[in-house]
């Protein structure tokens, strides 16, 4: 009951102030409807809010969470993909110019996914977990390949980051992505929250590294 009580506290202070001052933001978004230029995939983790960290307002940013920001392949004659078809709106819909994947330290998802290969359980907790994290297993080959680090921190962190660049190829395994980007109109970025120092690291592909984005 605290947390909902301090909930109400927050909504309060939207209706009072947040949301007055932003009331002709709201009108124009609902008369000319939402235009944003980003789209971003992130976690689901209470610790990595996109909007919080980048400071955006409503409209600003089209955004999908799902446990570990991960992206599938295209696969159109799978289950329900919820994460696909955000991805298809926000590209064939909305025409976004930018899609952002934001992983994160600390991360929960890899870390069930890390605790089944070299874990003490054989028998996995989250049913539905494990099977969504299944789609770590190129990224995690790619990293066994390249020499996975002995320490568990290092180990979590490397496949965290190696897992953004996986969902960044399955980005362009989209048809619709790929013609976006040969066209020029659409740019794809990776990036990695460091929780504890408030840190965006950004992916750069040509070096493979993360380097701390620079913020002036
Ligand atoms: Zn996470």
């Amino acid at each position: 009951m605290k947390r909902i009580s301090s909930l109400m506290d927050g909504y309060r202070l939207f209706r009072s102030q947040t949301f007055p001052a932003q009331r002709q933001l709201y009108r124009d978004l609902v008369e000319r409807g939402q235009s944003p230029r980003v789209m971003i995939v992130a976690c689901c983790d209470s610790r990595v809010d996109p909007a919080t960290i980048l400071n955006t307002r409503p409209g600003d940013l089209f955004m999908v969470r799902n446990v570990a920001n991960l992206v599938p392949p295209y696969e159109p004659h799978g289950d329900y993909h919820g994460t696909s078809a955000a991805l298809e709106f926000a590209v064939t819909g909305l025409e976004v110019e930018h899609v952002i994947v934001l992983g994160h330290a600390y991360c929960g998802g890899v870390k069930a996914f890390l605790d089944g290969l070299y874990g003490a359980d054989a028998e996995p907790q989250y049913r539905f977990i494990t099977r969504w994290m299944s789609l770590l297993r190129p990224a995690m080959k790619g990293l066994a390949k390249a020499g996975t680090p002995h320490d568990a921190d290092d180990r979590q962190r490397a496949l965290e980051q190696a897992s953004i660049v996986n969902s960044l190829a399955n980005l362009e395994s989209f048809p619709f992505i790929q013609a976006r980007l040969k066209a020029g109109t659409l740019a794809l970025h990776g990036a990695w929250f460091d929780i504890e120092r408030g840190l965006l690291l950004e992916y750069d592909a040509e070096s493979g590294a993360y380097t701390p984005l620079e913020a002036d």
